[in-house]
């Protein structure tokens, strides 16, 4: 670091200085984290919009550090940044596999089981066949798996290698759904390069529905555009009746929010499935 110079406030700027050292707090936490097995998660599901029928859990990635849960938006990103996402994500599949399997085996029918994969995971050398292993050994179809990625894991360095993962699990029957959809600035073109068979809309297009017009008429279009390339569409953040409602007119497929549910562990998702279930 330079001593003096023109850069040199940059030091003594109070908010840079708690982002830095926010980030190297985040960063041992990640590293006691991963040495005591703390990462932990949870599951979201998401149901038909038409019948309200279960249609499957997403699997979220949750971390408590002394009692403070820390959001996935700040740790994944450093933890990608870091390297780190690889040995994190391969935690979280094991127990989300384990978790899934579990249900199974109680004889509930959890059906479909999302996990988001960072484009570094896709690098990991074996890859698709440590999830090919998971699905034999917790007895889960391959149709029942879904991948989802972001536009973000589409670009950039790994592109061949996300591409070619993804075709290949695809060739097994798993399912790959494009994530934060409409988000990104070429949404469009990864539909015609990507072979993917969903797409998940954000929840900053849904919040605003019952009163934002250009949030309606943007839904509408991707849903539209989705139906036209025959792909399912996924609604994420849904939290009202009325955001139920016009998804449902619009023709979407899948809903997904609080108005369903937050996200559960193992537990509430099997009561979720079956009320009557003891534990
Ligand atoms: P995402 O994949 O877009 O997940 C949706 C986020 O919206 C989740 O936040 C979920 O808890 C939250 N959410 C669900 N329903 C509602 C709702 O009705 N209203 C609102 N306002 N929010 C809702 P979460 O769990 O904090 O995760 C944030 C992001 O972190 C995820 O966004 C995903 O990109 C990433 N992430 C989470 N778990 C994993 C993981 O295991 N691996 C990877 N690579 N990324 C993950
Ligand atoms: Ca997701
Ligand atoms: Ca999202
Ligand atoms: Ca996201």
């Amino acid at each position: 670091a330079k001593r003096d110079g023109r850069n040199q406030w940059c030091f003594f700027d109070p908010q840079v200085r708690r982002r830095l050292e926010y980030r190297n707090h985040l960063k041992a936490v990640l590293l006691h984290a991963l040495d005591n097995d703390r990462f932990d998660i949870t599951l979201q599901p998401y149901c038909c919009v038409r019948t309200g029928a279960h249609r499957g859990f997403e699997v979220l990635a949750r971390l408590d550090h002394d009692g403070v849960p820390v959001p996935p938006d700040s740790f994944i990103p450093l933890a990608e940044e870091l390297g780190l996402m690889s040995r994190i994500g391969r935690i979280l599949r094991a127990k989300a596999f384990e978790a899934h399997g579990r249900m199974i085996e109680m004889g509930l029918r959890p059906r479909e089981l999302a996990i988001n994969v960072a484009a570094q995971e896709f690098r990991e050398p074996a890859f698709v066949e440590t999830l090919q292993a998971l699905l034999r050994e917790h007895h889960i179809s391959p149709g029942d798996l879904v991948i989802e990625i972001t536009e973000t894991a589409l670009i950039g360095r790994s592109t061949d290698t996300v591409a070619k993962a993804l075709h290949r699990l695809q060739r097994t029957g798993v399912q790959v759904a494009l994530d934060d959809f409409g988000t990104g600035f070429s949404s469009l073109s990864h539909l015609k390069d990507f072979s993917v068979n969903k797409i998940k809309i954000d929840k900053s297009f849904i919040g605003d529905l019952e009163d934002d017009e250009g949030d309606r008429a943007l839904v509408d279009g991707l849903i539209m555009l989705a139906g036209r390339l025959g792909l399912s569409v996924v609604a994420e953040g849904v939290e009202t009746v009325a955001q139920m409602k016009y998804l449902g007119v619009a023709g979407c497929h899948y809903l997904q929010g609080f108005a369903l549910s937050p996200p559960l562990s193992l537990e509430a998702a099997v009561r979720f499935l079956d009320p009557r279930h003891e534990p």
